[in-house]
């Protein structure tokens, strides 16, 4: 059974606990050592029970606690060698180098590495599964490719990005390099875009849709969950937010 949670998503930090079996793992951290603690408290958790970090991409949001928990915890982390070579994150414990194309397990949980078109040196997202269900996480990606509908087809959860809503970011307080950077195809999905790959995935099999990566400034919780949900024909009430302060508390995906 694969169990997930949410300590914050967005701009100002994220990190998504996944555990299946005994095994838990963090992917990401871009929050303080000190925040990091506080917010895995909320989850019922103590440090101890991460048995792994595993990093997206090194842009600040994601990479900015990495170092610091790894150290004070002894986490071992998991990183592309294009992450790695940015050294956001320091002197880490233990490093374990990883292909964007990887399959590997750390105990319970399988993992399936895919790359993303997004502005950083070697980004990559994760599927997770447990031999019998399968978490797919998108964020930080600025366009759908086909080999991304591939991998995130049939999965029992998803977390995927909405950004930000087209109309907002351009009429919005953003400088124009970054409505261009944010817009681009290496930059966010908007919800526009997650509304249509979401529509166009095998979604037969999904139980948990949760939007993530929401922007403060340039869109709402209430468009970004009308976009999924059209894309789903579902209510707007089973779309689920993975918010910035609050996080995304524990769901679970029932074994079917
Ligand atoms: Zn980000
Ligand atoms: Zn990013």
């Amino acid at each position: 059974m694969i169990r997930f949670a949410s300590l914050g998503s967005g701009s100002r930090g994220n990190a998504t606990i996944v555990e299946a079996g005994s095994t838990r793992i963090m992917l990401d951290c871009g929050f303080s050592e000190t925040r990091f603690r506080q917010r895995l408290g909320l989850r019922e958790l103590e440090p101890s029970q991460i048995d792994a970090i595993l990093v997206t991409h090194e842009h600040s949001d994601h990479i900015n606690g990495v170092g610091a928990v790894a150290r004070k915890h002894d986490i071992p982390v998991y990183m592309t060698r294009g992450t790695a070579a940015q050294e956001k994150h320091g002197k880490l414990p233990t490093l374990h180098f990883i292909d964007v194309h990887d399959r590997f397990s750390i105990g319970d949980l399988e993992i399936q590495a895919y790359p993303v078109p997004h502005d950083a040196r070697e980004p990559v997202q994760f599927v997770f599964g447990d031999g019998v269900s399968r978490l797919g996480i998108l964020t930080d990606v600025g366009s759908a490719t086909q080999h991304i509908v591939d991998v995130l087809n049939g999965c029992n959860g998803l977390i995927l990005e909405c950004n930000h809503d087209v109309d907002m970011l351009a009429k919005g307080p953003y400088p124009s390099h970054l409505k261009q950077r944010v817009g681009g195809r290496f930059g966010h999905l908007s919800n526009r875009q997650a509304g249509d790959l979401l529509a166009s995935l095998d979604t037969s099999s999904l139980q948990h849709i949760i939007a993530a990566h929401i922007s403060e400034k340039n869109n709402t919780e209430a468009m970004a969950c009308s976009a999924l949900a059209e894309a789903l024909s579902c209510s707007e009430s089973d779309i689920v937010l993975a918010e910035q302060e609050q996080g995304l508390d524990w769901l679970t995906i029932s074994p079917t």
